[in-house]
């Protein structure tokens, strides 16, 4: 029987976004399916899930008896729950056979393109001795615990982390969150000047108190290069939290802090214009974007469990659950996308919009 060959005008569209001329498509994580020739098994941009496939199987099976076609659709159903390697050297093999598979090669890049992220739970365990808090928290994520020095880890620490999901607080053991400065910010999270900035300034008058974000135990507490007088504290959720230019210390490395614990005053020391807090939110000493999970406004946290994703570099954050962004004046559709993780053609899609068209403020787009 001859393979089914039939390819959607979506696929086309699906194509022709990932080659096409938007300006933003150079800097855009969106990767085209490579498709030798058109032939696929079954229509799909999103692909089939198993069952689905199952019963194209089951009909066919039925009407036209066992063929090649339904030999590769056992095998496409049996490769969907290896990993990604698994599959890529799979398919890779397939070009050496007699007869190149095509039409499964395709199906099986198609399905790649679209695989559903996997999260895995990480929620912080063995966190209490008894009653008592550990003395070092988060060890289970952290190889080593160096006090005194903000930048500690290897670069590939979390090579191995692809999506996780952090439980940043239970409003028990976990502790409440607290904004480290109720003030207006200053700058955000992102390149700046040429540079990438790892945190957000808060706005402060020399003197005024800073407190901790979460509970944990103050890592460091010292003078260091452009930062000045810095505190870094480790939390039980696995997150460090980074307080720079500092007039004055109020705790000393080794102190255990609660959420909203006075960490020391806010000034203008080490590099730096007018007096400011610059915070920095890290996990494994990756820098995240804090507007990303937290409202400065309300003072909170947007979501308590917090999704990141593995990136090359490091990691994109999110909260948890949520579904809908509301279009602020200045975004883009790429800043959007790489503030949630996804991509350019993902919102497009989600949202039936031109990936290169307007956005208007207030427009609600959904995200996840
Ligand atoms: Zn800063």
């Amino acid at each position: 029987m001859r393979l089914l060959t039939f390819i959607t005008a979506l696929l086309w569209c699906f194509l022709s976004f990932a080659g096409g001329a938007d300006p933003s498509a150079k800097r855009d994580t969106v990767a085209a399916v490579v498709m030798y020739g058109e032939e696929v098994l079954f229509d799909a941009v999103t692909g089939l899930n198993d069952q689905q496939v199952r019963d194209l199987r089951d009909s066919v099976l039925k009407f036209h008896g066992s063929s090649t076609f339904t030999n590769y659709l056992d095998l496409y159903i049996s490769l969907t729950s290896k990993s990604e390697e698994q599959l890529v050297n799979y398919s890779d093999s397939l070009f050496e056979t007699d007869e190149v598979p095509y039409a499964l090669i395709n199906q099986i890049n198609i399905f790649l393109a679209n695989r559903p992220e996997e999260f895995e739970e990480v929620i912080p365990k063995d966190l209490f001795v008894g009653n008592a808090l550990l003395d070092i928290p988060a060890t289970e994520m952290y190889p080593k615990w160096i006090v005194g020095n903000p930048n500690p880890y290897e670069w590939n620490l979390g090579e191995e982390d692809t999506a996780l999901s952090i439980l940043l607080t239970d409003h028990k053991m976990l502790g409440e969150f607290q904004v480290p400065v109720k003030n207006v910010m200053t700058s955000k999270f992102g390149w700046r000047d040429g540079r990438m900035h790892n945190g957000v300034d808060i706005d402060l008058e020399v003197w005024d108190p800073v407190v901790s974000a979460f509970p944990g135990v103050v890592r460091v507490a010292r003078v260091s290069g452009g930062y000045g007088r810095v505190v870094v504290v480790r939390h039980y959720n696995g997150l460090e939290t980074l307080y720079a230019h500092l007039h004055r210390f109020k705790v000393k490395e080794g102190d255990k802090v609660e959420a909203g614990q006075l960490l020391g005053l806010g000034g203008s020391s080490g590099h730096s214009t007018g007096s400011h807090l610059h915070f920095e939110v890290r996990f494994k000493g990756k820098p995240l974007n804090p507007l990303s999970f937290i409202s400065f406004d309300e003072n909170s946290l947007v979501n308590d469990t917090l999704m990141l994703k593995r990136t090359k570099n490091g990691y994109v954050s999110y909260p948890k659950g949520i579904l809908i962004y509301t279009v602020k004046r200045g975004d883009s559709l790429f800043e959007i996308a790489r503030l949630y993780g996804t991509t350019t053609y993902r919102l497009a899609e989600l949202n039936g919009i031109r990936r290169n068209g307007y956005l208007y403020v207030g427009q609600r787009l959904r995200v996840i």
